[in-house]
């Protein structure tokens, strides 16, 4: 096969030339990590971008949402669904709670908030819910909701970053938001993570447990873990935040085009936009649904043309090795869950992928 290989994803990079001058002064410094200028400078210009007050940055997406859920104190019970990364489960789990898992919605496949109540006892804590593919969940009800019981509300916003909502940022609502900054997600540092908060305090106590739980230079008052992003990442950043609003463009190129092709076809189903919500392309999910072809085949007739897809997400969180005997029964009360991991193939998405791209992976679906 001489057609070249495309990736369900590509990182976006800045030019060399860029990050080179970016890094420079980190020789000058020696100072590499813990607070450094890069990572003062791109915290500022997040608060900006993404217009939240409170944010504190990390070695990575999963230990921005565990260590975050740590800084609330919780006990008891966290709702959430499983359909999303092992990430937000573990995350959940690592921090000794009970995940409780509630079903999706058929529309945009986040939390189904009309099921959220029939899922709280007096245990309940927290909703821990996942802006899935950019998506965003019914952030107005599960506010209400949280209020109505007292319950923190938690965004897995992984996939979400440049997300707004009637011209907010996705990270306006709830307690806190998480976004991976991941090579292979829509703005990266490499490896990395941002996580926003409503509350001073909570983010006073996150920026200790980050640091091992030091609150001094002698002190450590919490049992805590090394979570901090180093001033690569932070410069990796600051370079990527100067091009990220271009970046999402070119994405909404070839996710128009994907929607050109894909739409009114038969047992294919796309995901329809949501009303009053900024989107950042991050993903292209399409759900197989008794089209000629089920999602494995069209998955193999893609590698068979040296284009790889994947499932996002497939298998069920609940229904992982790790977690299957403990919440495995789960299962039958999350049938639009199940039946989405089933159905599901993301197709190759990023701001590189050309509308010819776009066509050459459309030809094979619809042959
Ligand atoms: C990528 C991802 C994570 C984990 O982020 P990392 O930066 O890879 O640690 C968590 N949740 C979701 C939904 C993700 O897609």
């Amino acid at each position: 096969m001489s057609l070249e290989r495309i990736n369900v994803t590509r990182s976006s990079m800045p030019s060399y030339e860029e990050y080179c001058e970016e890094i420079k002064d980190l020789w000058e410094s020696r100072w590499l990590s813990n607070a450094g200028i890069k990572h003062k400078t791109f915290e500022a210009q997040l608060q900006e971008y993404l217009g939240v007050p409170y944010l504190t940055l990390f070695a990575n997406g999963h230990v921005g949402l565990e260590v975050a859920i740590d800084a609330f104190k919780l006990e008891g019970e966290v709702i959430t669904t499983p359909y999303t990364h092992c990430s937000t489960t573990h995350s959940i789990v690592r921090n000794g709670l009970t995940p409780v898992f509630c079903d999706v919605n058929d529309k945009d496949y986040t939390i189904d908030a009309a099921q959220i109540e029939k899922y709280i006892t007096d245990k309940t804590c927290a909703i821990v819910a996942t802006h899935v593919y950019g998506g965003v969940c019914d952030v107005k009800a599960i506010d209400e909701i949280a209020k109505k019981y007292n319950l923190k509300v938690i965004y897995d916003a992984a996939h979400a970053f440049g997300v707004t909502v009637d011209g907010k940022g996705v990270a306006a609502y709830g307690d806190a938001s998480m976004f991976s900054c991941h090579a292979t997600k829509v703005f990266h540092t490499i490896e990395g993570g941002i996580t926003a908060f409503k509350d001073k305090d909570i983010l006073d106590k996150t920026n200790k447990l980050i640091n091992f739980g030091f609150i001094g230079p002698e002190e450590v008052a919490y049992v805590s873990t090394n979570a901090r992003m180093n001033e690569y990442e932070a410069a990796m950043g600051i370079c990527n935040l100067r091009h990220i609003d271009s970046e999402i463009a070119r994405r909404k190129a070839a996710y128009d085009r994907y929607v050109q092709r894909l739409s009114g076809v038969p047992g294919i189903k796309l995901i329809a936009p949501q009303e009053g919500v900024k989107h950042n392309y991050s993903y292209f999910p399409v759900f197989f649904d008794g089209y000629k072809y089920d999602r494995d085949q069209v998955q193999a007739l893609l590698a068979e043309g040296n284009i790889f897809a994947r499932k996002y997400f497939y298998p069920l969180t609940s229904e992982l090795a790790c977690y299957k005997e403990q919440y495995g029964a789960s299962v039958a009360n999350t049938p639009v869950a199940k039946k989405a991991a089933e159905c599901v193939l993301t197709l190759p998405m990023y701001a590189d992928l050309t509308v010819e791209d776009v066509d050459r992976i459309c030809d094979i679906i619809l042959k």
